[in-house]
């Protein structure tokens, strides 16, 4: 097997330390297997994303000497694609239209308010999928054995919201399969997201999920997270200030100067 992994920035914000991090885990792992970096552009939230920020986040990757292997389409030419494969599902009644807002949405969980009224698939409602109770397992590279049911931590999937956007579950899961990503290399806050794209990916035809390696964060201090806001993170900032491509490197594994 031919090892296939991605490097996927939202171009709605800068290149932070956080970034850097994930790239220096993306790139080492396709290197020990052999394999290759895709970059995708997630431009998905088409009111979010902004040509300044992809232009300045290619630039830092660049200057850090991080080059894929290939580029795959920006998320937001992809619409006939997610289209494509969401007529299956369709087909299958699994996509209702849903009116409710993010107010009427408590912790997160969907409780499946819009299930049942047929409200249809029209472009200014959002569209779900149905995801049934049940449990997903898989074996993280790094944390081990996990189990997730999605039903119970979100309830039915959001995929495409009001104004059009279709939503990162949606995109970078499709993204995934159809692209033939074969391992997802990311920092383990998304790992909550896993077993709903291992989820999505079945029930869209992907005969084998990926395998997914959530790397640990940047601390800023123990147990401490760096966040984006901590400010200084960014590598428009950094470069600013002088440090080289090596110090932003070594930020990135060991955390930045306190
Ligand atoms: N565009 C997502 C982000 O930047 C990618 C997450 C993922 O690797 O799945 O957070
Ligand atoms: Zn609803």
């Amino acid at each position: 097997m031919i090892v296939i992994t991605r490097f996927a920035p939202s171009p709605t914000g800068y290149l932070h330390l956080g970034h850097v991090r994930n790239a220096i885990e993306v790139w080492n792992f396709a290197r020990e297997h052999g394999g290759k970096v895709l970059l995708r552009i997630e431009d998905h939230d088409r009111q979010r994303s902004k040509p300044a920020f992809e232009a300045a986040i290619r630039e830092d990757l660049a200057w850090l000497g991080f080059a894929p292997d290939a580029e795959v389409p920006r998320q937001s030419e992809r619409d006939a694609a997610y289209r494509e494969v969401l007529s299956g599902l369709v087909a299958q009644g699994l996509v209702y239209g849903c009116t409710c807002t993010r107010a009427e949405i408590i912790n997160s969980h969907y409780e499946g308010t819009c299930r049942n009224l047929t409200i249809g698939l029209r472009p200014d409602v959002g569209w779900r999928i149905r995801i049934e109770p049940g449990v997903e397992l898989f074996d993280d590279l790094r944390i081990g054995p996990q189990q997730q049911d999605p039903s119970a931590q979100c309830g039915d999937l959001l995929i495409r919201d009001r104004l059009g956007n279709w939503t990162y579950q949606w995109a970078a899961t499709i993204d995934d399969y159809l692209q033939g990503v074969t391992h997802v290399i990311r920092g383990e806050d998304l790992l909550d997201s896993t077993g709903r794209q291992i989820r999505l990916a079945r029930l869209a035809g992907r005969p084998e999920p990926a395998t997914f390696l959530h790397h640990a964060l940047i601390m800023r201090s123990p147990g401490k997270k760096l966040s984006k806001s901590d400010g200084d993170t960014g590598i428009r900032e950094l470069r600013a200030r002088g440090f080289s491509r090596e110090d932003v490197t070594s930020m990135a594994l060991h955390g930045p100067p306190r």
